[in-house]
């Protein structure tokens, strides 16, 4: 399928970006761009994390037709490092919402601004030619809605999202990563994902997020290094806020959530390790995969995962 032609379904996701921490070119047939995944759900789109998938992402964006909503996990480079080069930022047409969290004692906007301006940046956020607006996520509130009343996702109470018809998405805040990070989870009519990345599992699997991810359709889960890896005496991976396929399966398995999607990448792997990692997991979760990069699955059903190319 091509990459500027929209899917025919009413809930997809799209993979722009599969490697974790850096990019990965050469690895190109799995996938090389930092994190950067499209969910479009009843007409509507999100753009989770603007790691380098996001570039070729908005140069097929309608601007002035769809506002381009981003929501960012966290704040490492990895993440954010797409944003100075996503072209809907540069058009006066364009209406961009960036949603995410700010550091500690810093905005999220003066954040950016410093990371996209001179001289980490040739250009001035100040000269951002979109009309942009920047959302900080609240301590309270964590649920998002977008009816169709409405130009972009409003806040919403958790109690009032149950009965709504619009798409919500709701948000999780997990320590299970260097300073923090957050979890989001896109549903519409019984259908749902959840995006998972940057975050390291705990012994008997991390039950706030089983509790989160429960029943969903499919879970986008970070699973970047081996348990090898993970565990090397000499040069171990322990608190650097990353899982292993086990500790995604886990996740998966005990919140009952059919599909799982592999994701974040070592930039060290290349396909081959990566698909090796791929058929040893499959045997002991049916539904595990590696997210590639130009992926689009479908969510045409509760508990229901297709794969449209
Ligand atoms: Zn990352
Ligand atoms: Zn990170």
């Amino acid at each position: 399928m091509p990459r500027t032609q929209a899917p025919l379904t009413d809930f997809y996701v799209r993979f722009w970006g599969v490697r974790g921490g850096y990019p990965a070119p050469q690895m190109s047939s799995i996938g090389g761009h930092t994190p950067c995944v499209e969910v479009g759900v009843a007409g509507r789109r999100f753009i989770l994390d603007a790691g380098l998938g996001i570039v070729p992402l908005g140069q097929q964006y309608e601007v002035g037709v769809e506002p381009v909503v981003i929501l960012l996990t966290h704040l490492h480079r990895d993440h954010i490092e797409g944003l100075g080069f996503f072209t809907p930022l540069r058009n006066p047409r364009a209406h961009v919402m960036i949603f995410g969290p700010a550091l500690p004692g810093r905005s999220l906007e003066a954040f950016l601004s410093v990371e996209l301006s001179p001289p980490v940046f040739p250009l001035p956020w100040d000269e951002t030619l979109a009309n942009c607006e920047v959302i900080e996520f609240f301590p309270s509130r964590r649920t998002l809605v977008w009816p169709s009343s409405e130009a972009h996702p409003v806040w919403i109470e958790d109690d009032a999202s149950r009965s709504v018809e619009a798409p919500v998405i709701r948000l999780m805040h997990s320590w299970a990563h260097p300073q923090g990070v957050f979890i989001f989870r896109v549903e519409w009519r019984g259908r749902s994902v959840v995006y998972a990345t940057d975050v390291e599992g705990y012994v008997g699997g991390d039950q706030r997020l089983i509790r989160f991810a429960r029943g969903a359709n499919l879970i986008i889960h970070d699973a970047q290094y081996t348990m090898a890896e993970y565990t090397d005496p000499v040069h171990c991976r322990q608190g650097w806020g990353h899982s292993t396929p086990e500790m995604a399966m886990t996740v998966a398995r005990a919140a009952g959530v059919p599909f799982l999607a592999f994701f974040h990448h070592d930039p060290r792997h290349d396909d081959e390790f990566l698909l090796a990692m791929e058929a040893a997991s499959k045997e002991q979760f049916a539904g595990a995969f590696l997210a590639r990069e130009g992926m689009v699955l479908g969510l045409p059903a509760p508990g229901v995962v297709e794969r449209l190319a």
